[in-house]
């Protein structure tokens, strides 16, 4: 039994008079289920409305009259009731529907464009005929995962999340920094066990490189650059020394190349004048001229001789524009 509101307004053109004989009088809806009771005018009411005046002893609702029992309502009668015609409840907004009441609850739950239903999966009111476009991007809407292998369905709004954060068969890259493989996110505890000695190897070395994390800027002038880079030979300037984690360092140019490089180009090196006991890489930004990595490695001092190493770190001609001022900022 539904209860749909149903009263005699709702009685579809024609149907009016006979529509009085289709609502009860207890609920003032539509007679479910009609129970004749045994006044002597043989009112009628829905089962459930009259179940309880019978119950409670009391007179009939309609004439007051005396019954004690009742009985379904006869065929006829119910034919009568079942055949009114009504209109949608939606008519108002214009729907243009009649039919029975039968016919009335399948249309309203299935076909009335003007029906507001819940989406099923947010309960938010939907009209029916916006439901299918509302479908296409409810953000609740279940959706198969886009990873092949992954049988899992989600919410549609969660999916990225899903793929980016929990998806078994979605692509990781390993955290280990320096690393740089790429696994599906369920081999992760896979690699890292098959990668411990590597990925400890990484992870020392991230340590040692930020514990003697360090920046130095500084303008570095060579003396005499005009005039020997005005001159014909090829010949070095040396910078005055700078001091860089505790050792010292200077630079060397040669402006108008040294004996590998080619004519017109100029040639830097970094020159570390200590001896040292450890690797030390870095970096060095010429001014204007990009950016050179370079590493010392371990070298130790040999008995009275001469400290001093270097490394090459530009050799171009850009370098040689860009000296022309003689002046330098390296980090
Ligand atoms: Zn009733
Ligand atoms: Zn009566
Ligand atoms: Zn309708
Ligand atoms: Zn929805
Ligand atoms: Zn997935
Ligand atoms: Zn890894």
């Amino acid at each position: 039994m539904r209860r749909l509101g149903l009263d005699a307004s709702f009685a579809a053109p024609s149907f009016q008079k006979q529509a009085e004989h289709a609502i009860c009088a207890i609920c003032l809806d539509y007679l479910e289920d009609p129970q004749e009771v045994g006044c002597e005018a043989r009112h009628v009411f829905c089962g459930p409305c009259i179940e309880t005046v019978l119950q409670e002893r009391k007179p009939c609702p309609s004439c007051r009259g005396h019954f004690s029992k009742t009985q379904r309502a006869p065929a006829l009668l119910r034919n009568l009731i079942e055949e009114v015609q009504w209109k949608c409840l939606n008519f108002a907004s214009n729907c243009a529907f009649t039919g029975t009441k039968k016919e009335l609850e399948k249309h309203i739950d299935s076909e009335c464009p003007e029906q507001e239903t819940a989406c099923p999966f947010e309960g938010s009111p939907v009209r029916f005929n916006a439901k299918a476009a509302h479908l296409r991007s409810c953000p609740k809407f279940p959706v198969p995962c886009p990873n092949q292998g992954c049988a899992m369905i989600i919410a549609r709004a969660e999916v990225s999340h899903h793929v980016e954060n929990a998806c078994l068969e979605g692509m990781v890259t390993c955290t280990v920094s320096g690393c740089g493989s790429r696994m599906k996110r369920k081999l992760v505890d896979q690699h890292d066990d098959e990668n411990m000695k590597k990925h400890f190897k990484l992870l020392h070395e991230k340590v040692v490189d930020m514990e003697t994390n360090d920046n130095l800027e500084l303008t570095v002038r060579f003396p005499n650059f005009e005039a020997i880079s005005a001159g014909t030979q090829k010949r070095t300037l040396d910078s005055p020394p700078f001091v860089f984690q505790d050792m010292r360092f200077c630079l060397w140019l040669w402006p108008k190349g040294d004996l590998n490089s080619s004519v017109g180009q100029a040639a830097l090196y970094m020159v570390k004048k200590d001896a040292y006991d450890r690797t030390l890489t870095f970096t060095v930004k010429p001014k204007n001229c990009g950016e050179v990595r370079q590493t010392f490695r371990r070298w130790a001092s040999t008995a009275g001789g001469d400290n001093q190493t270097c490394v090459p770190l530009m050799c171009s001609s850009r370098l040689h524009e860009r000296l022309r001022g003689g002046l330098w900022s390296s980090t």
